[in-house]
């Protein structure tokens, strides 16, 4: 078979709607200063690493691993105040839980809904399953809009509405009352999206037991631990028990089991970090504040949003990659995100870095 036909083949057989999206553009990375994932800077300390590396090489990689993952889930409950009744079910990373929530609750006449601008996996999921999905326009200030979430509630009756809490790309909270207003709208499954938790200090875990068209989803990636791939959610067995059933049964290696739980008995290392990078966050956005032209928007995150009057944004975009800085640019056709960069925050000196090549690319 020659390579023509088999690209014909596959022309013919792949659905539409994929051979319409383009795939997660990740930028290569490669001898920059990462500002771009809201990754967690800080290396684990030194005789920690070594307590986990002498422990590691007990995971039995020839065996399976624990496909209800019991003593990960003790741990969690236990480190993380799972509050008590409700079930937990762990993903490959977050991205992983919105697809398995997708996979269960889509059809064609279902409706998938969420914020715009917001996380851009709730929309590429919703592609994927051949759903239906809604972006309803924040205000441009990114606060919920509530009478225009609340009509497009009622009008496309979602059968999921993702709410990020804090959002990201904004980096703000919700206001809980708009947030309350919606979930009881609702009368599909309403996921609010905690993968900040550990920087906003805020959640929804009290309000499961009120709401039964609720649940929350965490992740360790923003902790410090993206490389690890570990999501979770975390509701009653109603939704949960369903969802369990469209989980793949081995998807959190024993790898990420075993260092996840090792990770969570000391998440006091992980909290101290946390405080040096909502120290740093607060200092790099005083910083931008005081720039000319800068509009800086509230973080409750590890990263800020600032929207900046230049002719061409993607033209500084790659300017600073040039000096060895990557942060996250829009596209112009985003909604609310003219002219806004995305930047993580790093450590001191990488922070120090970025603001310098910004001065420069402007000066
Ligand atoms: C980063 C992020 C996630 C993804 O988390 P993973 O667990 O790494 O897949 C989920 N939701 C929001 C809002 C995020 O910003």
């Amino acid at each position: 078979m020659t390579s023509i036909a088999a690209t014909s083949r596959a022309k013919a057989w792949i659905r539409e709607e994929i051979q319409a999206l383009s795939a997660y553009p990740v930028h290569n990375s490669e001898g920059l200063i990462k500002l771009d994932a809201m990754e967690n800077p800080y290396p684990w300390p030194e005789s920690m690493q070594q307590e986990w590396l002498a422990h590691l090489a007990e995971v039995s990689l020839n065996r399976y691993p624990d496909a209800h993952a019991h003593s990960l889930k003790q741990c969690l409950r236990r480190q993380l105040d799972i509050p008590p009744g409700m079930r937990i079910l762990l993903g490959n990373g977050s991205d992983e839980l919105i697809q398995i929530i997708q996979l269960c609750m889509t059809g064609p006449e279902r409706v998938i809904l969420a914020p715009a601008p917001s996380f851009v996996m709730y929309e590429m999921v919703a592609r994927f399953v051949g759903a239906r999905f809604v972006g309803v326009p924040l205000n441009p200030d990114f606060s919920l809009n509530l009478d225009v979430m609340l009509n497009a509630v009622r009008q496309h009756d979602p059968a999921v509405v993702f709410l990020a809490y804090p959002n990201n790309p904004s980096g703000n909270l919700f206001g809980r009352e708009e947030m309350d207003a919606i979930i009881r709208a609702a009368n599909g499954l309403v996921v609010v999206d905690e993968a900040y938790q550990i920087f906003s200090g805020a959640s929804y875990y009290d309000q499961l037991a009120e709401f039964d068209n609720l649940v929350v989803m965490r992740t360790l990636s923003k902790l410090g631990l993206a490389g690890l791939r570990l999501g979770f959610l975390v509701g009653a067995q109603d939704w949960l028990g369903e969802f369990e059933k469209a989980r793949m049964p081995y998807n959190v290696s024993a790898l990420t089991q075993y260092t996840a739980e090792f990770a969570l008995n000391r998440l006091d290392i992980f909290q101290q970090q946390a405080a040096r990078i909502i120290a740093e966050r607060d200092r790099l956005h005083a910083a931008l504040s005081s720039r000319p032209g800068f509009t800086v928007f509230d973080s409750r995150t590890n990263f800020i949003l600032f929207r900046i009057d230049v002719a061409r944004i993607q033209e500084l975009f790659d300017r600073l990659v040039a000096l060895g800085i990557l942060v996250k640019v829009f596209p112009a056709s985003a909604p609310g995100l003219k002219n806004c960069m995305r930047v993580s925050v790093g450590t001191a000196e990488e922070n120090e870095a970025f603001l310098a090549g910004i001065d420069q690319c402007l000066a």
